[in-house]
């Protein structure tokens, strides 16, 4: 049976619970344990996938086609787990399931309650699928104390009776400030958060303190006699240099050994941490850097562009280079000067995916200078679309050239594919021909172009990659592209999607539809970001 960490955060949001959540399950399944990392979300919306960035940040997206809570990257990146729709849920999804219930008239006449409809399903949701693990880590967001996350308190002290205190721990992550006037650590906020988390019947196991400053023995001491835990179980979190290095650093103040003592296993193999060390090494000892600039429109909050942050550190690990990334936003580039002066001290231009006609013209002048000036150039999603878009009018005459997402427009090189595809195609791809009105979501396969530069970026012609838009390039419109030297070299498997284009012509010039940035991990980085960088270190030998 799956053991259960429940994993609480008290005092402050941003307190980096997620990481924490995916560094410990990396440390234990460094010793050869299966983990698997799930999210409850006390908030009403039903999934992230309509809340704006600015809100929420970045959108997750799994192969089996969820919109989840961005923790779900750092899970996946830390342990290589491949995250599902199952892993993460929120109360607006389990009262949808339960009011759904209640319509139909499954309660045959009960009062449905928040005690036991609501905790069961959370309960339900927890424990689904764990057959085959040794670990479930349950992270609960926001603070306890928090209204909203009551019932998933509720669920846990619950559960943690129901499975055995031997086969559930929780662990508590609060915050230790430093009060600069004073010139001390203060407990008092643990002593509050974990008073207010054991009045609801749940008393924590171990405590995980963030602090800025290291903890003295002494406060260490007494949190642990205020809070009820071993000394040992006080364990201090300073700020890291990069996430990349809070394995270890956990590891180190003894989180996993608190964590394996709790559940009373004596004898786990020390964990194997090698991997850790070397992406650790590759990170802290780089051999030169590149600067990149994101061209986007969501860059006061880099959040909203999580994965892609990480995923282009991970290309530069790959490269043993530090990778500067300028956010810049495409809509200050108002005049051709403004563009050539921001983007000149670049070694690779990207453009993001991306919502809504704000910033566009930046984003296809970015394209435009990237392919005039030779610089190596990534477009994702939108930036594919934008790619092309900029084919169209610049190399294949097409001046008119737009996206029917920014409006009507007489040359949609970029549209949904109900207002494109023929009849007979919609028809072909089945019950695809919905999609009008919804995402294009989850994993896909595409086929790539032998002799093509991407089929030998994959070093693979068949591949699959997550996907997250409504629009698609107008297949209508390949012909005058390719005459232009825009080529398409990835398709989806009926030939009928384009997938990926580049230009043979240029250094670097690839465009995809989907979100390569979701599946990087700092020791398996994508080829695609492995590539762009590697790209990027020639083109800074030659500026
Ligand atoms: N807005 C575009 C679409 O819906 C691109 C989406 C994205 O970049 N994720 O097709």
């Amino acid at each position: 049976m799956a053991r259960f960490i429940f994993i609480t955060g008290g005092v402050v949001s941003s307190l980096g619970k997620g990481l924490m959540a995916a560094s410990l399950a990396a440390l234990l399944q460094a010793r050869g344990f299966r983990v698997r990392i799930r999210k409850f979300d006390p908030y009403l919306n039903v999934d992230p996938g309509t809340m704006s960035p600015y809100q929420h940040g970045e959108v997750y997206v799994t192969d089996d086609g969820a919109e989840t809570d961005l923790d779900l990257g750092h899970y996946e990146r830390f342990t290589g787990v491949a995250a599902r729709q199952s892993d993460n849920v929120t109360s607006g999804r389990i009262y949808q399931g339960i009011i759904a219930k209640e319509r139909r008239g499954d309660y045959l006449g009960a009062t449905v309650q928040v005690i036991p409809h609501v905790t069961d399903a959370i309960k339900a949701f927890a424990q689904a699928d764990t057959d085959d693990l040794d670990f479930v880590l349950c992270e609960i967001g926001g603070t306890v104390g928090d209204i909203e996350s009551l019932p998933f308190i509720e669920a846990i002290r619950q559960l943690r009776n129901e499975v055995g205190r031997v086969n559930s721990i929780s662990v508590h992550v609060t915050l230790v400030p430093y009060i600069a006037a004073a010139g001390e650590l203060k407990t008092k906020p643990t002593q509050h958060s974990v008073r207010e988390l054991a009045s609801l019947g749940v008393q924590p196991d171990i405590l995980l303190c963030r602090c800025e400053k290291p903890l003295p023995d002494g406060e260490r001491a007494k949190i642990a006699q205020f809070c009820n835990v071993r000394k040992e179980a006080v364990i201090p979190a300073l700020d890291a240099d990069s996430i990349y290095s809070v394995p270890v650093q956990y590891h180190g103040e003894g989180l996993d050994s608190e964590v394996l003592r709790a559940f009373g296993i004596h004898d786990a193999p020390e964990p194997d941490l090698s991997r850790w060390y070397d992406i650790m090494d590759r990170k802290q000892h780089p051999e030169g850097e590149v600067t990149i600039g994101v061209v986007g429109k969501y860059v006061s909050l880099p959040d909203a562009y999580k994965s892609l942050n990480e995923a282009l550190i991970h290309g530069g690990m790959a490269n043993r280079v530090k990778v500067n990334i300028r956010w810049l936003d495409a809509e200050m580039f108002e005049t051709d000067d403004d563009l050539a002066a921001n983007l000149e001290p670049m070694h690779g231009i990207l453009v993001p995916g991306g919502f809504g006609e704000r910033g566009s013209e930046g984003k296809i002048a970015s394209v435009r200078f990237a392919r005039e000036r030779n610089v190596p150039f990534f477009g994702i999603c939108l930036g594919m679309q934008m790619a092309c878009i900029e084919a169209a009018r610049n190399t294949s005459g097409i001046e008119k050239a737009s996206s029917t997402e920014f409006g009507p427009t007489d040359e949609p090189v970029v549209g949904l594919i109900t207002e494109w595809m023929s009849a007979e195609g919609l028809q072909k791809r089945g019950a695809d021909t919905d999609m009008g009105g919804t995402m294009r979501l989850g994993a896909y396969e595409a086929k790539l172009s032998p002799n093509s530069h991407v089929a030998s970026i994959y070093g693979a012609n068949d591949i699959s990659e997550r996907h997250r838009h409504r629009y698609e390039v107008n297949g209508a419109y390949r012909e005058s592209l390719e005459k232009g030297g825009l080529v398409f070299s990835g398709l989806s498997p009926d030939g009928m999607l384009p997938e990926i284009v580049e230009r043979p012509d240029h250094s670097w010039f690839i465009g995809v539809q989907f979100h390569p940035e979701l599946k990087s991990k700092p020791f398996d980085p994508h080829p695609l970001f492995k590539g762009f960088i590697e790209a990027a270190v020639k083109q800074s030998r030659l500026v």
